[in-house]
């Protein structure tokens, strides 16, 4: 009989502390009023967050398209057009991104979030050669 495995001491599901107190307790709660809507060209993904840094999150995500980038509190009007994404729910298995000195995480379906999260780098890269040109030009 084999001795039993010890158990591991790494929490494969800890996440690294938010500095954001109020993104904190966003994500912590389970109210659906700390959820707010990402409308981003098609696309409409349920995010939580404060609101300051879903802000953040918001015009970074916006620098990728010359559409629609919005934050709204409330359900829209169309409401969550994808199946999938309507079905996901508060819970586990979402991307948390961090958004400088706080988060966002996305509650949409797995593609949705991965496009979301792709447009997200793709806006943080496209923020960081626009201040870098603006960095050169000031130091001509
Ligand atoms: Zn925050
Ligand atoms: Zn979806």
């Amino acid at each position: 009989m084999d001795p039993e495995e010890p158990a591991p001491t790494v929490d494969a599901n800890a996440e690294p502390p938010i500095p954001c107190a109020d993104c904190r307790k966003a994500l912590q709660s389970n109210s659906r009023d700390s959820v707010f809507f990402l409308l981003l060209d098609q696309f409409t993904l349920p995010v939580v967050g404060c609101r300051d840094h879903l802000e953040q999150f918001r015009s970074i995500c916006g620098l990728t398209t010359d559409g629609r980038a919005q934050l709204l509190s409330y359900q829209p009007a169309g409401g969550i057009t994808c199946p999938a994404c309507r079905r996901s729910s508060h819970g586990a298995g979402h991307a948390m991104l961090p958004v400088a000195g706080g988060a966002a995480m996305l509650l949409g379906c797995p593609d949705h979030q991965s496009t979301i999260a792709g447009r997200y780098q793709t806006g943080q890269r496209t923020r960081q050669q626009l201040t870098d040109d603006f960095d050169s030009f000031r130091s001509v």
